[in-house]
């Protein structure tokens, strides 16, 4: 029997253009994926749970974690807000047989191509215009104002980097970027259907 060789397939944007929403649908689409679940020292948003959207750690344990050379990579993405992925949830999904779907930060993103370059698919999620984005992030309601302004700065500077990945996806029209998503993740894991 051929061994597995588990891939990854990452997901990054600026928040707001709707990696959550497309990486839902594609969990959803196919079994072959699992999500890798973040930690986070950032609280819990009222719609998340504990090892299910992200593993929210205290940010002093955080940095024990750092030190201890628990996470693959980890990044501050808003001031004193850490976010990182843990080898042990790489491992532990290799170990189900599973790819790996990662939302994480455009630098997270590049970092962890970079130990895995062949076994990893880069998507850059594009929303269709910086208004749009605004708007969106204003309608999800899940942030107070300042930190919507704070996602709104990051874009800036997260929009730069939309060269450094090996396919980009503009999602205007949802239905439609769920339908590209999922022609991109079928080539990559060669899936017949
Ligand atoms: P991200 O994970 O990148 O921060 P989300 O998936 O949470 O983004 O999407 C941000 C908001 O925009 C959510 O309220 C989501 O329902 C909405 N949304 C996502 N894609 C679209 C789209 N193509 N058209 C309109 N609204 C969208
Ligand atoms: P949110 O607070 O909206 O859930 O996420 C904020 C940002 O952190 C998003 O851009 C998300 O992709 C990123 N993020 C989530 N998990 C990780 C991670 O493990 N590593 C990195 N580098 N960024 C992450």
């Amino acid at each position: 029997m051929e061994e597995f060789e588990g891939k990854l397939i990452i997901f990054t944007a600026p928040s707001g253009a709707g990696k959550t929403t497309i990486v839902h649908h594609l969990l959803d689409s196919f079994p072959q994926l699992a999500f890798s679940i973040s930690a986070t020292s950032r609280s819990r948003r009222p719609t998340e749970s504990e090892g299910h959207d992200y593993y929210f750690i205290p940010p002093t344990r955080f940095k024990d974690l750092i030190d201890q050379g628990a996470f693959l990579e980890w990044e501050e993405v808003y001031e004193n807000q850490f976010y990182g992925t843990l080898k042990s949830e790489v491992e532990r999904l290799w170990a189900e047989g599973k790819h790996i779907v990662f939302d994480i930060d455009v630098k997270g993103a590049m970092n962890l191509k970079s130990q895995f370059p062949g076994r990893t698919l880069s998507v850059f999620v594009k929303p269709p215009s910086r208004n749009t984005l605004a708007k969106r992030l204003r309608n999800r309601r899940t942030e107070s104002p300042e930190q919507v302004q704070a996602r709104i700065q990051k874009a800036e500077e997260e929009l730069r980097f939309e060269n450094q990945f090996d396919v980009v996806l503009v999602n205007d029209v949802l239905s439609r970027a769920l339908q590209e998503a999922e022609a991109i993740v079928t080539e990559f894991l060669g899936i017949q259907r």
